[in-house]
């Protein structure tokens, strides 16, 4: 029996009880390398002196004060602080508790905004398959997991859904980047215009997909194109960066690689590193101006808006960042995180693909390496990963469950930005025994 309903009754958790870095302590002493951050949440490791110091003098001084009465030094600080990195006229932030919470916040903006804007029949919203956006009832409807989905069916919003971009399992034989890309392009096109253009409200993705599929980034040249396709039909562009998000590809927006701005994105996990439980939704001029312009005010809101502490941690991470230039850091690391587990799984026969940006990396396991056939669901073998990774000191996040039939086990690894080289190797050699011994490869 466990009295903590989201505690799996089955496993036999251990109890973690500190860190520091990199590394995180249970109660037995036992020692791991934080290798993923939870689900790519730590982002400056453990124990941060200059977060926990701003966390402790902001509870001093203030912990809370209700929006609807006061704003907050951190609060302002931290608005301006992301509104001048943001790429275009992303100047309008909402600070929410997490991600889903800003997901929801991002779909309702985007419905207010086309209310306001004198078009009240847009209210599709078009995703993609293979997506995870949140649990909550709007997050989960737009997402692209089956499973997840299923019991909450008929309490879901209406959303549509459309091919992710996944060349490694979708792109065809001899297909360019350019023709695949367009192919994605046509498909969103011909969803959008089989809907009705004018009843479309939002195109949602995932910068760089996270949790469903493993670290996938996107082809070049993919969101120019969507990008297009959005403006060309009058529908917003909504990035969900809940993971991708501040400085995890090596960006503060994973987007600014991509080279455009989306009306709207969302942010959560590296924004607080987990000090504090807060998550934001960023939009253009032209929404706020619309909004303000309209009927003055965004339909929304919850207690812990703006959290005064939240803030003040995640200025504090963010500034931490920004001072120990650690997006160089993220880039030069992930790089060579590419590159050993490369080396180490070269001719492993059940590692199919390595990819990622920056300290965003996923490893997916297959149970052929030129078919690219998944293992067998029931195997479990993710989890087996995980497992076995965490008795060798190491923290690996594992998805695994065939999306669609083919999709299969991965892991996801997020270091911490502060990983030095030598971390980087350390991760890779505790991890590549754990991958022979739950592949059965020896
Ligand atoms: N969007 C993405 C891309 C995510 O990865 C997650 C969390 N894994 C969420 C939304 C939901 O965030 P939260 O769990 O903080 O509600």
């Amino acid at each position: 029996m466990s009295r903590i309903f989201h505690r799996n009754p089955r496993q036999n958790m251990p109890v973690a009880v500190g860190g520091k870095g990199l590394e995180l302590i249970d109660q037995q002493g036992k020692s791991y390398i934080d290798a993923c951050g939870g689900a790519a949440v730590s982002c400056l490791g453990h124990g941060h002196p200059r977060v926990l110091a701003a966390i402790h003098k902001q509870v001093d001084a203030l912990a809370y004060a209700h929006t609807s009465f006061f704003t907050t030094e951190p609060a302002e600080e931290l608005a301006a602080m992301l509104t001048a990195a943001a790429p275009g006229t992303l100047n309008h932030v909402y600070f929410v508790s997490g991600g889903s919470e800003a997901v929801e916040a991002g779909l309702k903006l985007a419905r207010q905004y086309h209310v306001e804007a004198g078009q009240p029949q847009r209210k599709y919203f078009i995703a993609r398959r293979q997506s995870y956006h949140g649990n909550t009832l709007g997050a989960l409807a737009i997402g692209g997991n089956a499973w997840r989905r299923e019991a909450f069916l008929p309490l879901l919003i209406e959303a549509h859904h459309v091919a992710p971009c996944y060349a490694y399992r979708d792109r065809l034989e001899g297909e360019s980047d350019r023709q695949y890309v367009q192919r994605l392009a046509d498909e969103l096109e011909q969803k959008i215009l089989a809907l009705g253009a004018e009843n479309v409200a939002a195109f949602v993705a995932e910068t760089v997909v996270g949790a469903t599929a493993g670290a996938v980034p996107p082809v070049a040249d993919y969101f120019r194109r969507m990008r297009a396709v959005c403006d060309k039909y009058g529908v917003l562009l909504m990035l969900d960066e809940v993971m991708s998000g501040m400085g995890r590809t090596g960006y503060l927006f994973a987007c600014e690689e991509d080279g455009i701005t989306p009306d709207i994105v969302m942010i959560a996990k590296g924004l607080g590193a987990g000090y504090q439980a807060i998550g934001a939704m960023l939009c253009t001029d032209r929404i706020y101006d619309t909004i303000l312009a309209g009927s003055g005010f965004f339909q929304h809101g919850h207690t812990y808006i703006g959290h005064a502490t939240a803030c003040a941690a995640a200025l504090a991470v963010q500034q931490t960042i920004r001072d120990e230039d650690l997006l160089s850091n993220v880039r030069e690391r992930g790089e060579q995180l590419r590159a050993v587990l490369r080396e180490r799984f070269a001719d492993h026969p059940y590692v199919g693909d390595i990819r990622g940006r920056g300290l965003f990396v996923g490893v997916e396991l297959v149970a052929d390496r030129v078919s690219k056939q998944p293992f067998d669901p029931a195997l479990k073998t993710h989890a087996k990963v995980k497992a076995q990774a965490m008795q060798n000191g190491v923290l690996v996040y594992p998805m695994g469950g065939t999306i669609d039939g083919r999709l299969g086990d991965h892991i996801l690894l997020a270091p911490p930005f502060i990983s030095s080289a030598a971390d980087i190797d350390e991760i890779v050699n505790r991890l590549g025994p754990a991958v022979d011994a739950a592949t059965g490869f020896v």
